[in-house]
């Protein structure tokens, strides 16, 4: 068999910090993989750079120039975890045999990536990591996080639990992939949906290395709520449901207040009609709320606005010049690298 050429893409955002780490430990991995003749010696790291505001992408870059395994792709601006990441895959899929995608911090076992490897070798198409423990997450991350699994299940998303983004995909699988074409891509849902031959490698999940999580509470919430909304319709049924039942009630409490009117006590009843006018204008308000949800993703689908723009891709050599000065920035410590680069572009 003919070593499968890997790529490990790593989206990366503000992670000046963790960078000099990763890189070493997944060059000394790729390194030994090569070695081993597990994949062949064309196998890359490509770092996406997701519009980060430090040094990022200059470390990348400079990274880039002293490894023959190093190679970068910066995004014109930040466009979040998941399309960083689609960003690369794609990238990766033109280029090699097979691509795993894993977080800059370190959190993952990169170690697995030698089972990943083995399970493709094996035929699978895609290989799940998959965390044993969540020992090192606070509780509040480690329960919510279950919670979002367990309502997806009850939703009927088909999700691999506890599996986040560390995954290996063969260039097949990929190139399925990008004929999803929908522009709320959740990742972890639609692999599973391929359908491919898969598998499942256990380990055990890590501290972050250096630096501080990107995804505070706020941008969790918001990848579950979407995760939520562009897989599943229930919460829109879940509102028909209230709608009618309060429409019930509704009539239940009116025959009510007409007995009590034809009683002669209707002073009693203002506050329970006061009660009712507030509560199906609430109603009313988070089903127009709901709607307005998946009318929101209707409107982002139908614009079929691109995921990602690339500004530069170390991939593909050479590199316009002009591209490069722009976005190394005129004050630039190495410009000495820069010149290096306009060597080997000519
Ligand atoms: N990330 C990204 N774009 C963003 C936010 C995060 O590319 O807008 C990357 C980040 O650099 C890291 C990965 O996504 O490699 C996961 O982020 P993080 O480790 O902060 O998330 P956590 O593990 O805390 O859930
Ligand atoms: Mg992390």
């Amino acid at each position: 068999m003919i070593e499968p050429i890997l790529t490990i893409v790593v989206p990366c955002y503000n992670e000046e910090a963790v960078l000099p780490k990763t890189f070493t430990e997944l060059e000394q991995l790729l390194r030994e993989l090569i070695s081993e003749e597990l994949v062949s010696d064309k196998s890359k790291i490509l770092f996406v750079d997701d519009g980060s505001k430090d040094q990022t992408w200059n470390m990348i870059y400079k990274e880039g120039l002293r490894s023959p395994y190093i190679r970068g792709l910066k995004l014109a601006r930040n466009v979040g975890h998941q399309n960083a990441l689609i960003a690369g895959l794609m990238k990766a899929k033109d280029v090699s045999d097979c691509a795993v995608s894993i977080d800059a911090d370190l959190q993952d076992d990169i170690r697995v990536i030698r089972e990943f490897i083995l399970k493709y070798r094996e035929g699978c198409d895609i290989v799940f990591g998959v965390r044993k423990s969540r020992g090192t997450d606070t509780f509040f991350k480690r329960s919510t996080a279950q919670g979002f699994y367990r309502l997806m299940k009850k939703l009927g998303v088909d999700l691999i639990y506890n599996h986040a983004d560390f995954r290996l995909m063969s260039k097949r699988a990929l190139q399925e992939l990008e004929r999803f074409k929908e522009a709320n891509f959740f990742l972890r849902g639609i692999v599973p949906l391929l359908g491919f031959r898969s598998d499942i490698v256990h380990y055990d999940r890590l501290e972050r290395q250096a630096g501080e999580t990107k995804y505070p509470l706020k941008k969790m919430l918001a990848f579950a709520f979407d995760g939520i909304t562009s897989f599943s319709v229930s919460p829109i049924r879940f509102v028909l449901i209230v709608g009618l039942l309060s429409f019930l009630a509704s009539l239940l409490f009116g025959g009510y207040f007409i007995a009590l009117k034809f009683l002669g006590a209707t002073q009693t009843g203002w506050t329970s009609l006061i009660i009712s006018i507030w509560l199906i204008g609430g109603l009313q308000l988070i089903a127009i709320g709901v709607i307005g949800e998946y009318i929101g993703k209707i409107y982002k689908e139908t614009k079929q606005r691109p995921k990602y723009i690339i500004d530069i891709d170390t991939m593909s050599l050479p590199i316009p010049r002009r591209h490069l000065l722009n976005s190394l920035g005129e004050d630039e410590p190495f410009r000495i690298d820069n010149k290096k680069v306009s060597e080997t572009n000519q």
